[in-house]
């Protein structure tokens, strides 16, 4: 059975949108990005189309390439002061010029809908209430709307970035679920994806995981997003392992869907968060 982003993210916005159709004042996202990598314009285009659809202000500041540090941090003071900023963003990839972890963290934790500051992966950790990164929130909820229980699941994850792997790890074991986690070290790899229930894929290499790669039944998430001759697919041999598992997620128009959700989503609690007092 194939878990369909693209249907998920279509009822939730329609939700999402309703709520927000009732606010005077719209939640507000800013972007910031660095220099010019076309990968990032077309994922920006997507996420102000997204913020179109839902009726949300989207603010996309862009530096040049050579822009010194000081320069983006003033700007991030500037926006996590400003009230009608509710959430804040800053596109990857940045040049190597640039401290990322430095930049990611002077973003307010209270505005940080990527849920990559070290305050917001600190109370991940510790299973209190945060924002969560947009991808790992996006694999959960799509598992939920699915009636896809993790609760005694041995999950196996191939990739451990901080945006995927690591927190999704996490979430999977706060929902007690057994998590092995797997990167470029670990050695034979088949040995352990072969015993996986649930399978996530978050590596960036077209065909990593083929059916023999997979137990019978297991549900299948592939996160990795690779383009070929202008065609996007994913980490996982996709025509091959839907035959052997019981679910499986398309690329494109599975996790890339719930991951644009997810991030409205954050925005949404973001602007709920500051619009309190
Ligand atoms: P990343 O930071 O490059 O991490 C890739 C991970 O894969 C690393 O942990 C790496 O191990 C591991 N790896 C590399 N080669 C391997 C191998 N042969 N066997 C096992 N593990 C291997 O990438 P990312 O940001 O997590 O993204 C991964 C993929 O997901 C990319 O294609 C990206 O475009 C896609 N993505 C999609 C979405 C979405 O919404 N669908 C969101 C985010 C990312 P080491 O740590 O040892 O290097």
């Amino acid at each position: 059975m194939i878990l369909d982003g693209r249907k998920i993210r279509q009822e939730k916005f329609e939700e999402l949108k309703k709520e927000i159709e009732l606010l005077k004042n719209k939640p507000s996202i800013a972007v910031i990005q660095v220099g010019n990598n076309s990968t990032s314009n077309i994922y920006i285009r997507s996420k102000e189309k997204a913020a179109k659809e839902l009726g949300c202000k989207f603010k996309h500041i862009k530096f040049e390439e050579d822009v010194l540090e000081e320069e983006i941090l003033t700007t991030i003071d500037k926006l996590n002061n400003d009230k009608n900023i509710d959430g804040i963003l800053i596109q990857m990839p940045i040049p190597n010029h640039l401290n990322t972890g430095v930049i990611q963290n002077r973003v307010i934790s209270t505005k940080d809908i990527d849920g990559l500051t070290d305050i917001n992966a600190g109370l991940l950790f510790h299973n209190k209430d945060s924002f969560i990164p947009c991808t790992p929130k996006g694999i959960m909820e799509m598992l939920k709307y699915y009636d896809i229980d993790v609760t005694g699941k041995h999950v196996v994850i191939v990739g451990r970035s901080t945006l995927v792997g690591k927190p999704l790890s996490t979430i999977m074991l706060n929902n007690n679920a057994t998590v092995t986690i797997c990167h470029s070290y670990t050695s034979n790899l088949k040995d352990i994806t072969t015993k996986a229930d649930i399978l996530v894929v978050a590596v960036g290499k077209k065909n990593i995981i083929d059916a023999s790669m997979i137990k019978s039944s297991a549900v299948v998430i592939d996160v990795g997003i690779n383009r070929e001759d202008s065609l996007l697919c994913g980490d996982v041999n996709f025509e091959s392992v839907k035959v052997k598992c019981s679910y499986i997620t398309p690329v494109p128009g599975g996790v890339g869907q719930m991951t644009v959700l997810s991030l409205y989503q954050n925005l949404f609690k973001a602007y709920k968060l500051n619009n309190k007092q």
